[in-house]
């Protein structure tokens, strides 16, 4: 089948079926095509608990679809390539925070919802890129341990000085490998363009740009402006998106920023998992009962 083919067999069948598709920024085109909502993890997050649906096909990496399920127990979530993982939540784990926070005693721990759901049992909220400075903030604390990346600790930091962040080594390598001069030598060939960073690069790319928001503050940011060329400093993937939605603007993306296992999900694997209803994603009781209370926190911050 080609791609019109299969996009048309996936569409009737999640129409029969009565499934949700969700698709996080970074998974190819054609996926973003045939699903119901392409967004961040946070928007993604919050479908998932409120879907009317009670079946969700979930396109993103594992620690997103465990997510999903977590948030609602009682829905069945399928996640069509189990071997796509985020290499970031395997920085940290769950004997390693719980050592960690014996040095820290009392000082609440924020974790980045891409971590296992393991490690979720033990901390005291999770948060993404989008919501990451409210959730800080609304601790009240003076002190917050930030796990596992490294860079969005650091620009936390920056922007909730009254706080101190104890920062864990963790990163992800599809924004930590860009580089200031990948990022200078786009802004000299586009001069005109605004530049958007994620807040998973390095503090020497962020100094760079004109904003860092996360993916959906970077939709949002470029559909109020007035500009007319945007430099996109995340995955590329995003720009397939913003391209959809404002076909008026331009988007440039880097091109070595690439997620792999993001890029895992394709047009076949999804018809297969609709067709089948698997691979499920399954999680032991007790750890979706604990690690419940810290997404759930996470997704009434706005
Ligand atoms: S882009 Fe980075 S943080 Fe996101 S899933 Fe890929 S490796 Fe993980």
């Amino acid at each position: 089948m080609d791609a019109a083919a299969l996009k048309e067999e996936i569409l009737r069948l999640k129409q029969e079926k009565g499934v949700l598709i969700l698709a996080h920024n970074y998974v190819i085109g054609d996926i973003q095509d045939i699903a119901d909502v392409v967004a961040d993890s946070l928007v993604l997050a919050r479908k998932a608990r409120d879907a009317s649906e009670d079946k969700i096909l979930f396109c993103g990496v594992d620690f997103m679809a465990e997510s999903a399920l977590i948030l609602s127990p009682d829905k069945t979530v399928v996640h069509p390539t189990p071997e796509s993982k985020c290499p970031m939540a395997a920085m940290a784990t769950k004997d390693e925070v719980v050592e960690f926070k014996k040095k820290h005693p009392g000082v609440p721990v924020v974790a980045y919802v891409n971590t296992t759901a393991e490690l979720k049992t033990v901390v005291d909220v999770c948060c993404t890129s989008a919501n990451a400075v409210k959730v800080v903030k609304a601790l009240g604390t003076d002190k917050v341990i930030f796990v596992p990346d490294c860079n969005l600790g650091q620009y936390i930091q920056t922007q909730v000085p009254e706080v101190e962040v104890i920062l864990w080594e963790g990163h992800c390598h599809v924004h930590n490998d860009v580089g200031a001069l990948d990022v200078m030598t786009m802004m000299s060939r586009y001069p005109d363009a605004v530049v958007m960073a994620h807040p998973e690069c390095k503090p020497e790319v962020l100094k760079l740009a004109d904003g860092i928001f996360s993916t959906e503050g970077m939709v949002k940011h470029a559909q109020a402006s007035d500009a007319k060329q945007f430099i996109v400093i995340t995955e590329e993937g995003l720009t397939y998106r913003m391209k959809k939605l404002m076909p008026e603007k331009e988007f440039i993306p880097l091109q070595t920023a690439v997620c792999h296992n993001m890029k895992r999900i394709t047009l076949e694997v999804v018809l297969e998992s609709l067709r089948t209803m698997e691979p499920k994603v399954k999680l032991p009781e007790d750890v979706i009962r604990d690690a419940k209370k810290a997404l759930d926190r996470m997704v009434q911050i706005v």
